[in-house]
């Protein structure tokens, strides 16, 4: 029985795995779940799944989830506020943590997982795109195991030759490249001159995949790639010249890996995140996911095309950040949070994101990104910047 904590349970990813979970309650327990303030939602699991712990991050929603829950005598004992993320992240009672909250606020509760040593299922790729070799570092120390629940990342792990339990450098294993797949989002064959007057209704209406807003919107914006481009480097210690983007618009091969031999293996799968949620909770055994079978006959066919940086610049703003080095990724990804929110708050224009995040990295000089202080401060900096600009 392995116990798991789910950080940022009420989102999208933290709803899959609960219903994966639910699936294998002989299999695993659920020790914490945590969100940021949507009480309603977090009461529902408590009162389904019974976690020892909740954590909201508001004060007020941890008072009045509290009261809810004894009302309804459940005994999950209710904490509040950042510092207690980090505590259920660490705690000696969990064995599994699923990193599930958006943006940078996942950072510090993921590297005290790392810290702690625990198998974390890594889907705030924002985490390992601010703090990459720092991040990387702790798990390494620590003996932490790191498993990709990104789809595209766990695709090109299943690919990988079978390494130890603690490979994150696949250079000298014959990879010629991997291929990140891309479905280029709900503006792939949209005039782009109409681009200046996207909503954010249309932006977060993905073709393929359901998601939380932020990455719908990276998605449409294709940043959701940039950043995975990233997270690539990081995880499988490869360089950016040996990271590819395609475009596929079916979602069905979730990407692949070319060896120098020409062999290239891709994995498939309806899109669907309890795939690789399932995955990665049962590594290295094969559990059921709730999934459907893939029908290939119905798909019909795979379409293939490139990534153009012309009508993707947050594409192109990712890979430069990656090549630049240091807390460049930091400062992209700040700035990014700070434009998609400013873009669903309608205060700026949808192709006003990719010219914000340009103008930060271009005004703020990278340092080496060697501290956790550094990196906090540079996405301070980055984000003080940003909003200066939205106004
Ligand atoms: P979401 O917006 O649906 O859910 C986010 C969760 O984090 C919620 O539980 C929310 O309460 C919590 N949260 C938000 N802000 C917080 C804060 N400041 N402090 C603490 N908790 C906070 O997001 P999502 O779509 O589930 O994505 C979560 C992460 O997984 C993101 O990093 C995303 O890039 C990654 N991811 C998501 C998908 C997907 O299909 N949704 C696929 C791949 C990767
Ligand atoms: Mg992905």
């Amino acid at each position: 029985m392995k116990a798991v904590t789910i950080l940022g349970s009420t989102g999208s990813i933290g709803v899959s795995t609960l219903d994966v979970l639910s699936r294998h309650r002989d299999k695993f327990s659920v020790y914490a779940l945590t969100a940021n303030g949507s009480v309603e939602a977090m009461l529902a699991q408590c009162l389904e799944h019974q976690p020892q712990v909740a954590v909201m991050l508001d004060a007020q929603a941890a008072d009045t989830l509290s009261q809810r829950l004894r009302e309804n005598n459940c005994l999950t004992q209710v904490l509040a506020g950042e510092s207690a993320l980090e505590e259920v992240a660490g705690s000696d009672q969990t064995d599994y943590v699923v990193a599930a909250i958006v943006g940078a606020a996942g950072l510090l509760p993921t590297l005290a997982a790392a810290r702690a040593g625990k198998r974390i299922l890594l889907a705030n790729k924002e985490a390992l795109v601010m703090s990459g070799a720092l991040f990387m570092h702790e798990v390494q120390q620590n003996k932490a195991t790191l498993l990709p629940v990104d789809s595209e990342h766990n695709a090109i792990w299943q690919c990988m030759p079978l390494g130890s339990e603690h490979q994150y450098d696949f250079s000298d294993k014959g990879v010629r490249r991997i291929i990140l797949t891309a479905s280029g989002g709900p503006f792939r064959d949209a005039d782009l001159a109409s681009l200046d007057e996207v909503t954010p209704e249309q932006a977060v209406a993905h073709p393929n995949w359901s998601m939380g807003q932020k990455i719908s919107v990276d998605s449409a914006t294709m940043m959701n790639k940039g950043l995975e481009v990233i997270e690539a480097h990081w995880l499988f210690g490869l360089p950016s010249d040996k990271i590819e983007v395609i475009l596929h618009r079916q979602s069905i091969i979730h990407s692949m890996v070319d060896y120098d031999d020409g062999s290239v293996l891709a994995q498939m799968g309806n899109p669907d995140m309890r795939t690789p949620i399932a995955n990665t909770l049962a590594w290295p055994q094969r559990i059921d996911s709730g999934v459907a079978p893939l029908d290939l006959v119905a798909a019909g066919r795979l379409d293939f095309a490139t990534a153009d940086f012309t009508r993707f610049p947050c594409l192109r703003l990712a890979y430069q950040a990656l090549e630049a080095g240091g807390t460049s990724t930091a400062i992209l990804n700040a700035a990014n949070e700070v434009a998609v929110a400013a873009f669903l708050q309608r205060q700026i224009r949808f192709t006003d994101i990719a010219r914000l995040i340009e103008q930060v990295l271009q005004t703020l000089p990278a340092k080496p990104a060697d501290s956790l202080e550094q990196i906090l401060a540079d996405d301070a900096a980055a984000r003080h910047l940003a909003r200066e600009l939205v106004c």
